[in-house]
């Protein structure tokens, strides 16, 4: 799977490398820690982490937290995990935080070039001098102070000496640009927050557009992949690579060696990719931390939600992201990816990989009246039907089974080829049964099935061969486990869920829990791994609440699209 892409950003990586532009490609995976990762965010690690392997470059892990107050350690210690579990492995783990000092020394340098200036303004006045898109911005009267008023000033914001929000630390750009990101936008704001990192070691901290960028130049980034909505930042962030020069200016990053962050900066390159955005599903952090925090869900890693730990917990692997986003490819075209290519994703590769069982998850009794009580006997069934690495098991049964209801018909609809009333269906791996008698408790309810098991149909013997219309799983009430199974489905009953009322376009059966029967193979699984229960669907033993003496199973995706129309 080191198979190079063909897309444009690959292109361009492959481009610069065969001119010699880079010795090495150097890119990075930039998460806020302010909440855990969701399915959008496999598109930019798999890009990110992908390219970097197939041109052996290197790709960070950097926690992009310079906005404390939502950002947490638990967050930083799950998007650690997830990116793990997706399969790929940081060169190098940093904070944005790491380099705060090197921020700090950089705008003292902008501010002594005439480059940048401490604004009294407040947010509401700043916005209104910012002017429209149709009218130019005017000059904040704070504009043209001397640079040792704003160094002092500056020095001053770093001391704590002033309120929050009281002054602002803007870069002097032009107030009529046609790009509102140019005029003049902030570089610090004065918050009195703890930090998750650096905990009240500042009072003042660097805007997103200016931490960013040079981060990515300190770390040598040579490609900065981003999504669509930087494309307008970017000549704001090539004017802070260029104005700070820190591949000129060493004086500004030299600590960093000490402090056992070897650096080693570059000139990078913003490039930006177009987001990815599912049906049927929210992919935004805010979205998704809402449903936790209203008890939607059962929380962050709830199988339901489409974040990575709650994909993991519903059983889905992570080679099935790996092909959806291989699938989906990159572009700069909007779109919206159908859920429906996720699923027959997932179902790609569990086919290949899930072993396959019995389970009935509706249970009905069925007693084969021609086996003595206490017979028991077991049949060889293989572990997979199109690998036979797979090998086989083996599986008793008895006098009794379980099947599913839904396999019995006392009335047949159209076309219905399982169990009817004196009908024939052939048993998996057993034999041919005739159903001969209905038993009902005292409501009328069928509540046992009667009949022959066909002698001459046992497997091997001539009379297996003889057709019947359709073949039903079991499970044997003796040896069977019961299990909780349960059985989820899209979070979302349409499929652009993204107005207003969002919340209103919750599935309500996007979790049934059932009281299911597995053959003892599969109850004796350990956490996380996943089977095709035959005929149903794919399903993974639950990663916390699964014990092979009380199984509990997820139902990752059904065998067929039942969301068609
Ligand atoms: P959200 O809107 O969910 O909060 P975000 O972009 O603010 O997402 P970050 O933690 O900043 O979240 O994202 C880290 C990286 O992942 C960024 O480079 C971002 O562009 C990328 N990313 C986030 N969401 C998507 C998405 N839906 N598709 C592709 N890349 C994404
Ligand atoms: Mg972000
Ligand atoms: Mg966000």
């Amino acid at each position: 799977d080191s198979q190079p892409g063909t897309d444009f950003i690959r292109q361009i990586v492959r481009d610069d490398l065969a001119r010699g532009r880079h010795a090495r490609i150097r890119t990075r995976f930039p998460p806020e820690p302010n909440g855990y990762l969701h399915i959008g965010h496999a598109k930019a690690i798999c890009l990110n982490f992908g390219i970097a392997g197939e041109v052996h470059g290197l790709c960070n892990l950097r926690l992009d937290d310079t906005n404390p107050g939502k950002e947490d350690p638990e967050f930083v210690q799950g998007i650690k995990d997830d990116v793990e579990w997706l399969g790929y492995r940081w060169s190098e783990l940093r904070h944005a935080s790491d380099y705060f000092e090197v921020f700090y020394q950089a705008a003292l340098k902008l501010i002594r070039d005439g480059k940048a200036y401490v604004d009294d303004l407040s947010a509401e006045a700043m916005r209104e001098y910012r002017g429209t898109l149709t009218e130019p911005g005017r000059p904040s009267p704070f504009r043209e102070r001397s640079v040792e008023e704003n160094l002092d000033l500056f020095q001053r914001m770093r001391a704590g000496e002033f309120a929050d929000g009281s002054k602002t630390l803007r870069a002097r750009i032009d107030m009529r640009s046609g790009n509102m990101n140019l005029r003049d936008p902030a570089i610090y704001r004065i918050r009195k927050v703890s930090h998750q990192n650096t905990g009240d070691a500042w009072p003042i901290y660097p805007m997103y557009d200016y931490a960013h960028c040079l981060s990515d130049a300190l770390e040598g980034i040579t490609h900065s992949l981003c999504t669509l909505e930087f494309e307008d930042h970017r000549p704001l962030y090539d004017w802070f690579v260029d104005a700070v020069d820190l591949v000129g200016h060493p004086e500004l990053w030299q600590g960093l060696a000490q402090a056992g962050l070897p650096t080693a900066p570059d000139k990078p390159r913003q490039i930006e990719f177009s987001r990815l955005n599912l049906s049927y599903s929210v992919t935004s952090k805010r979205k998704l931390a809402q449903l936790v925090a209203e008890g939607h869900v059962g929380g962050w890693d709830d199988p339901r939600m489409n974040t990575l730990r709650g994909l993991r917990r519903r059983g889905v692997t992570p080679a099935a992201i790996r092909r959806l986003i291989e699938r989906v490819g990159i572009s700069k075209q909007n779109s919206v990816i159908d859920y429906a290519i996720f699923e027959a994703c997932i179902r790609d590769d569990l086919d290949q990989v899930a072993p396959r069982r019995m389970a009935v998850l509706d249970p009905l009794k069925l007693v084969i009246d021609n086996l003595p009580a206490g017979h028991e006997e077991s049949i060889q069934l293989a572990n997979h039907p199109k690998d036979e690495r797979f090998g086989q098991r083996e599986v008793k049964f008895g006098r009794e089974l379980w099947i599913e209801r839904e396999d019995f018909a006392e009335v047949p609809p159209k076309g219905f080829k399982r169990l009817i009333p004196g009908g024939e269906v052939r048993l998996r791996g057993i034999g041919i049964f005739r159903c001969d008698e209905l038993v009902r408790d005292a409501a009328g309810e069928i509540i046992e099935l009667h009949g022959t098991l066909d002698p001459e149909s046992r497997a091997g013997m001539e009379g297996s061969n003889r057709k019947v219309k359709g073949t039903i799983h079991w499970v044997s009430a003796a040896h069977a486990g019961a299990a909780e199974v349960r059985v989820y489905d899209r979070l979302f009953n349409v499929p652009a869920p993204d107005d207003e009322d969002w919340l209103s376009h919750l599935n309500p059966e996007a979790l049934q829990i059932k009281q299911g029967w597995l053959e003892p193979a599969a109850a004796a699984a350990a956490p996380e791994q996943h089977f095709q229960f035959e005929r149903i669907g794919y399903f993974s033993a639950d990663r916390y609440d699964h014990r092979p003496e009380q199984p509990v199973f997820n139902r990752i995706v059904t065998l067929r699209d039942v969301w068609a129309r």
